[in-house]
């Protein structure tokens, strides 16, 4: 049988190179060879470009194959914490695709597309609800590209306001690798505070680096944290901060496990981005661009990036930089990733404000479901709280048998799921961080709690030894992944 197994088997593929198909009698296309051109460059006949010579079902099916290689929501569990891998809901790409949205383009003038900028400033108007901070700009694409437009917007307000010289940043040790990253790339000396034993920032600990603050341009903190915590002293944290005259950056990627219930201007953040692609529903990873909007308070509006939507006596309208003279300028080309804006802005009418609310209700039950049930296998170093939408395990039981939170994490694989987030945050050891969302259901949640107890079942019972090898049915098992980052083969050598 083995001669006869050619590129799948059992719907299981191996891809060879378009190159490694190749037939020589083989062609997609026939074009007739060019009569009399002459070259014009004044350089030599190129050579052949050597294309792989194919027929057009065998290129077909090399893309279409390829496109399956991708494990993503829309496959299976994905539980990867920080991430909010939630389901895409099909109305919002059914929105998205109608033509008077799909079909404009950015340059065109304003006045053909008001409907495109009342969605814009609809979804500012929610955002600025949700946040309770009211200044809205939608451009930045990324979360990560939000958090830069935060800092840059606090410059620019620092400086205008005679505080330039303020060059610090605090951030918890527990922060996302992009907060301290954004601070170092806007040309700020970073301060980290250490959390504490619970997983988070203390009063004390913050005062500490806080100092009498002269230097202090703000502090950046996730809240819910990346151990997936609340942070309890945040609000007095923050009012240490504004009487030392810094500004509060909220990282607001889990925004999540807020939404509806708590608008994080009430716990005293001046600024904060919104990942439209984890809370909101937008496609991401391989499946659609990020879109990372910031919403900052009143005071700091003036310093936001251009263009935000404005209503006018005449309408809609895109603000130039004449509109707004304080603002740092423009980081983005045209608006920002308006087909995320008409998704996100679905996501928010569809489920309305009640709805919303129960999103983050949901997403920290199911969350603090997955805790409870694994407790007592695994290490939970913060499990005597509640947790908000993420669960926080370690491997620290199953590490005295030699398995590790990497075995783990493969065999994962091998049950068809995707692995939850590891390593990180870094400031626990052998971290998983699991994040199922609102959007799995109880037999989903209680499948991935089957396996993971049966791997803490059979760690116990002496057999750990079989995970080192996990997983066995990929067409790739362990790969070198640190040779992979170090050392990328980016060229083929056909
Ligand atoms: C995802 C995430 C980011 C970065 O968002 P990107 O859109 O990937 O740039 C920043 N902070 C936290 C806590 C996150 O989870």
């Amino acid at each position: 049988m083995n001669d006869l197994i050619g590129e799948s088997r059992a719907l299981h593929y191996e891809e060879p190179l378009l190159w490694e198909h190749e037939q020589s009698d083989g062609s997609g296309v026939d074009l007739p060879a060019p009569q009399n051109t002459p070259l014009r460059t004044g350089q030599g006949a190129r050579e052949a470009l050597g294309l792989p010579q194919l027929k057009e079902p065998q290129v077909l099916r090399h893309f279409v194959r390829l496109s399956t290689k991708n494990f993503s929501i829309d496959h299976g569990f994905f539980p990867l914490g920080s991430c909010t891998m939630k389901h895409n809901p099909r109305l919002n790409e059914k929105m998205a695709r109608l033509s008077g949205f799909a079909g404009i383009h950015p340059l065109q003038p304003a006045c053909t597309v008001p409907g495109a900028l009342e969605v814009m400033y609809q979804l500012q108007n929610w955002l600025g609800e949700l946040t309770g901070l009211r200044g809205v700009c939608l451009t930045p694409a990324a979360g990560a590209h939000g958090e830069l437009a935060g800092l840059m917007t606090i410059r620019r307000a620092h400086e205008q306001n005679g505080q330039g010289h303020r060059k610090v940043i605090l951030c918890p040790d527990s922060a996302h690798g992009t907060n301290p990253a954004t601070a170092a790339m806007c040309g700020y000396d970073l301060r980290v505070i250490p959390t504490k034993e619970n997983g988070c920032v203390s009063l004390d600990a913050f005062r500490e680096a806080l100092g009498d603050g002269h230097d202090v341009a703000g502090m950046m903190v996730t809240n819910p944290n990346t151990c997936g915590l609340f942070e309890r002293d945040i609000a007095a944290c923050a009012e240490l901060l504004h009487a030392a005259g810094g500004y509060f950056y909220c990282d607001g990627a889990n925004f999540n496990a807020l939404v509806g219930r708590v608008r994080p201007a009430d716990f005293g953040v001046d600024v904060m981005h919104i990942n439209l692609h984890k809370t909101f529903s937008t496609p991401h990873g391989g499946g659609g661009p990020g879109s990372g909007p910031i919403c900052v308070a009143e005071s700091l509006r003036p310093y936001l990036p251009v263009p935000c939507v404005v209503k006018t006596e005449a309408g809609y309208k895109l603000e130039t930089r004449e509109d707004r003279p304080d603002s740092f300028g423009r980081l983005k080309g045209f608006q920002g990733q308006f087909g995320m804006f008409v998704r996100a802005l679905t996501y928010m009418l569809s489920h309305g404000a009640d709805g919303l609310r129960q999103v983050s209700g949901d997403a920290v039950l199911n969350a603090n479901y997955i805790l409870a049930k694994l407790r007592e296998d695994y290490d939970a170093p913060f499990g005597d709280r509640t947790c908000m939408h993420e669960a926080l395990l370690t491997d620290k039981i199953q590490k005295e048998s030699g398995v590790t939170t990497l075995d783990i994490a493969k065999t994962l694989i091998e049950y068809g799921m995707h692995p939850m987030t590891i390593y990180f945050p870094l400031v626990v050891n052998g971290a998983m961080l699991i994040e199922p969302t609102e959007t799995e259901g109880k037999e989903t949640l209680d499948r991935f709690i089957a396996v993971m107890q049966k791997i803490a079942a059979d760690v116990r019972a002496g057999e750990g030894e079989i995970f080192h090898a996990m997983p066995q049915s990929a067409p790739r098992r362990r790969l070198d992944e640190v040779k992979a980052a170090r050392n990328p083969v980016l060229r083929c050598s056909c």
